[in-house]
């Protein structure tokens, strides 16, 4: 529902802003809080960008805007220590709301936040060129790098279990115990599928309890829309930081590379559209390891590969288990769209499966021309 102007007016008070507010219009199309420009009317002070926060999906705002604090700060200091230019412009500013916190609760439960808005920048919702793939390896992997000597601990998780695949599953198999809307007959081809690749699929997580695999800071919301690019269309700024958390670098890579490997759409009915876009591929990682050189580990590399394979995978395996529900969580078109979407990952898992060796050289030459020391530099 859309708020009215005094709404609005009501909640933008509780923030400390300089400058006249004027015009308040939505933007963006993001598909999770509701977004809104404030534009200033004072020359010489920037517009605001307003947020009401998704509760239903992000339960702890709290934490969730703590992580955010921390992550822009850590952000903003590598910057200015950089000397880069036009910082403000490079990183999301958040604007103090006067209880002293960076959020604000309305009368009616809702949670609102406030960012300067970033001006004269561009978004795409789909990766087209590989000048574009290569500008969202270097927004992603210079995200992770700079936050890779910020302290993990001072960083919670905003969603709790949101890349863990075992509990995916086990979510998977409670869904087909109970059944409610009758569906498990239908998808005993998928549950096969999905049923041969556990154990291989849960070995990040394997890794990860090895001390193989650090924990990083990641960003878990890698689309391309989540760039802002430059009159140049190169990067500037990553936004939307709800799910900054605690992670392994191979889940942002995973989920980047499989929208933009993917030469059909996520819910594609059919399978022969669905083919992988190698020149993407390469110009990601490309961008990618040259901003991330310095930081990863040899099992880091290594570990790409495989979350290349597990983002859609685990894709499938929620898509799935909301088809078996009944359609309770994802917003759908018509009967059968969760189904549809599910066998649309399963494509993507197989082709990528078929051409895992040559992807899996792409990786590491592209990680070579960056660093030809990096894979031997194994913890
Ligand atoms: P998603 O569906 O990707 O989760 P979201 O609902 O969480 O999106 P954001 O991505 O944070 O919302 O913001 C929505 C849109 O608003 C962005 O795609 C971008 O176009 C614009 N936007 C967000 N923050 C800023 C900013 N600080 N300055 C300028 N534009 C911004
Ligand atoms: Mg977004
Ligand atoms: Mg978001």
């Amino acid at each position: 529902e859309q708020l009215s102007s005094t709404e609005i007016q009501s909640i933008i008070s509780n923030f400390d802003l300089h400058g006249r507010p004027g015009r308040i219009y939505p933007t963006g199309s993001g598909l999770i809080n509701d977004t809104y420009r404030i534009e200033n009317l004072s020359s010489g002070y920037p517009d605001y960008l307003l947020q009401r926060i998704n509760h239903r999906i992000f339960k702890n705002v709290q934490a969730l805007m703590e992580n955010i604090a921390e992550v822009t700060f850590h952000l903003r200091k590598k910057l200015k220590d950089r000397q880069v230019e036009g910082v403000e412009n490079k990183v999301l500013t958040l604007v103090p709301s006067k209880n002293g916190l960076y959020y604000c609760k309305d009368e009616f439960g809702n949670y609102w936040r406030m960012y300067l808005f970033i001006p004269d920048t561009r978004s795409y919702d789909l990766v087209e060129t590989e000048q574009q793939a290569f500008e969202g390896g270097r927004a992603f992997g210079s995200f992770q790098s700079m936050l890779s000597d910020l302290d993990v601990s001072r960083i919670s998780d905003s969603i709790p279990d949101f890349h863990n695949i075992e509990k995916r599953l086990k979510d998977l198999d409670l869904a087909l115990l109970s059944d409610p809307a009758g569906r498990k007959k239908e998808v005993e081809e998928e549950i096969r599928f999905i049923d041969l690749r556990r154990e291989i699929m849960c070995s990040i997580l394997e890794l990860g309890r090895k001390g193989r695999l650090p924990l990083r800071i990641i960003h878990s919301d890698t689309k391309f829309n989540n760039v802002l690019l430059d009159k140049n269309d190169h990067v500037q700024c990553v936004i939307d930081l709800d799910t900054v958390m605690p992670g392994f670098v191979a889940y942002d890579f995973g989920d980047a590379i499989r929208t933009i490997i993917n030469t059909a759409a996520e819910d594609e009915k059919d399978a022969a559209k669905i083919q992988l876009n190698i020149p993407l591929f390469s110009a990601y990682a490309s961008g990618y390891f040259l901003e991330t050189k310095d930081f990863l580990t040899a099992e880091e590399v290594h570990s790409l590969m495989k979350g290349v394979i597990l983002m859609p995978y685990m894709q499938a395996v929620r898509f799935l288990t909301d088809y078996v529900q009944g359609d309770i969580y994802y917003k759908t078109s018509f009967t059968g769209h969760n189904l549809q979407r599910t066998r649309a990952q399963i494509t993507l898992v197989k082709r990528l499966e078929e051409n895992r060796a040559d992807l899996e050289k792409i990786i590491t030459g592209e990680a070579l021309k960056q660093n030809p020391s990096l894979l031997v530099n194994a913890q």
